[in-house]
C-alpha cells in the first residue's frame, strides 16, 4: 500500500463525522446500546465494536489502521507507552517455567522487566550478543518460547539478522518480538523478514513533537486480538483518544521529518568524524559501522540518533562539553523537533568513570529539525570552549 495513501487517507471516514477534514477526538469513556441484546453482543466480543474506551475507541482505530498498514501487518494496538507495548507483548508469549532469549542490552525498561519482574513469575531469560546467529541457536533451551530483538539498539546500534533469526525461531516454534523504535516502519518493516510481533515507541518519531508518550504493536489478527483480550484489557494500557489524535497529527509529517533529519544527520556526522576531539562515530548506515552490510540489506534508512566516542579522558571534560552546548539540549528520549544529547557518564557515579572504557566516553546525540549549519556551529563552539579537554 502506498505510504502517502496510508498516512493521509486510510481509515478516515469523513462522512461519519460531519465531513470534518481532521479526525475528531472521540473523548468518551463508554458507548451506548439500544437494547440489552446489543450490549450482550458487545460483552461477547469486545474486539468487534465499541463498548468502553479501555478497549476500542474510534479515534484510536483510525490510528491503528494506519500504523498496521505502515508496518505491512494485519493488525495493530496502540498503548499509552512503548514500555506498555513491550510488557503486553512479552507477557502474551510466556507462562511460568518458560525461557526467553533476548539481545543483551535491550531498552532499559525491557531489561528491567526481564531481570526483575518476570523472574518473580517464574520466567527466566538469557541475554546474548545478538549479532551472531549461532548465539541464538546455542542459547535455546527446551522451554524457550520467545526471542526478543532490538535492531538496531538505541546506543550502540547493534543489529540482528532478522530473516535468519525469524527462520530459526519458526523452525523451533519460538515467537519473535522486535523493538523497531530506531527505524520506524518507514525504514524497516520487520514483518517482511518473518518477525511475528513488531513494536515501537511512538513517543519518538511517530509523535515527533516531544509532547506524547505512546507505543505501537503490530502483528497478525490472531495474535493481536489475543493480546487485546488478555493483556491490553487487563493491564488497562490503551492509549487515550487525545493522545491518539496527537499521533495522527504527527504521522502526517513523518516522511518529510525523517527525510530532513536523515539528511541533516549525514552532514553533522561527516563533520564530527573529522573533528580532533572525536575518536569514533557509531551510526548503522555509516560505511565504517561494523554491521554496515547487514544494515543496508534490512534497513532502508536511519535518521537522527547516533553516538560519538569522545577522546576526552575525564568525566568533567565530557560534562563540560555537554553543558557548553546551547541547542543540543540535555534530555532523555529523541524523535522530536529538538536536538538532544546524553553522555553515558550521566548514569554512573563520578568515581566509576574509567577513561580506557570506551563506553564511558560515549555521548548519544539526536539531530532534530534544525539546519545542519546551525547545529555544527553549536558543536564547534562547545568543543572550542572546552578548557578541560586536554
Ligand atoms: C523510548 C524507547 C522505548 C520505550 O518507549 P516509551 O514510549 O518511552 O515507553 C522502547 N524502546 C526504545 C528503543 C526506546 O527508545
Amino acid at each position: 500500500m502506498d505510504t502517502s495513501y496510508i498516512i493521509n487517507h486510510l481509515g478516515e471516514e469523513h462522512g461519519a463525522y460531519y465531513n470534518a477534514i481532521a479526525p475528531p477526538i472521540i473523548q468518551t469513556s463508554n458507548f451506548l446500546f439500544e437494547t440489552v441484546g446489543d450490549l450482550r453482543k458487545a460483552f461477547d466480543d469486545e474486539y468487534g465494536g465499541y463498548l468502553y474506551s479501555r478497549g476500542l475507541n474510534p479515534t484510536v482505530d483510525i490510528l491503528r489502521k494506519k500504523l498496521a498498514a505502515l508496518d505491512g501487518a494485519e493488525d495493530c494496538l496502540v498503548f499509552n507507552s512503548g514500555a506498555a507495548a513491550i510488557f503486553a507483548s512479552v507477557l502474551s508469549c510466556v507462562k511460568a517455567g518458560d525461557h526467553i532469549v533476548s539481545v543483551r542490552s535491550p531498552y532499559t525498561w525491557a531489561q528491567k522487566m526481564f531481570a526483575n519482574t518476570l523472574p518473580r513469575l517464574g520466567v527466566q531469560h538469557s541475554f546474548i550478543d545478538g549479532t551472531h546467529l549461532e548465539n541464538w541457536e546455542e542459547t535455546i533451551l527446551p522451554n524457550t518460547t520467545l526471542f526478543y530483538l532490538e535492531s538496531p539498539n538505541s546506543w550502540t546500534y547493534e543489529l540482528q539478522d532478522l530473516e535468519a533469526i525469524a527462520r530459526l525461531a519458526k523452525e523451533r516454534g519460538i515467537i519473535t518480538i522486535i523493538d523497531n523504535s530506531y527505524c520506524t516502519p518507514l525504514y524497516q518493516q520487520p514483518h517482511r523478514f518473518g518477525i511475528d510481533l513488531s513494536l515501537q515507541s511512538a513517543t519518538k518519531y511517530i509523535g515527533g513533537h516531544s509532547d506524547t508518550v505512546a507505543g505501537v504493536l503490530t502483528g497478525s489478527c490472531k495474535r493481536i486480538e489475543k493480546i487485546f483480550n488478555e493483556e491490553l484489557l487487563t493491564i488497562g494500557s490503551s492509549i487515550q483518544p487525545f493522545n491518539a489524535w496527537l499521533l495522527l497529527r504527527g504521522l502526517r509529517t513523518l516522511p518529510m521529518r525523517l527525510e530532513k533529519i536523515s539528511a541533516t544527520t549525514r552532514v553533522v556526522i561527516n563533520w564530527l568524524k573529522t573533528h580532533p576531539a572525536v575518536e569514533r562515530v557509531l551510526f548503522p548506515l555509516d560505511p565504517d559501522f561494523p554491521q554496515y552490510q547487514l544494515a543496508q540489506t534490512q534497513m532502508s534508512g536511519a535518521c537522527g540518533l547516533f553516538t560519538i566516542i569522545l577522546k576526552y579522558r575525564s568525566l568533567l571534560a565530557i560534562e563540560e562539553f555537554c553543558n557548553a552546548l546551547k541547542y543540543f539540549r540535555i534530555a532523555v528520549s529523541w524523535g522530536g523537533h529538538e536536538s538532544l544529547i546524553i553522555p553515558k557518564c550521566a548514569s554512573m557515579p563520578h568515581d566509576a568513570f574509567t577513561p580506557d572504557e570506551e563506553s564511558h566516553r560515549m555521548c548519544r546525540l539526536y539531530v532534530g529539525l534544525e539546519e545542519p549549519g546551525f547545529l555544527i556551529a553549536d558543536l564547534q563552539q562547545a568543543f572550542d570552549k572546552n578548557v578541560l579537554s586536554s
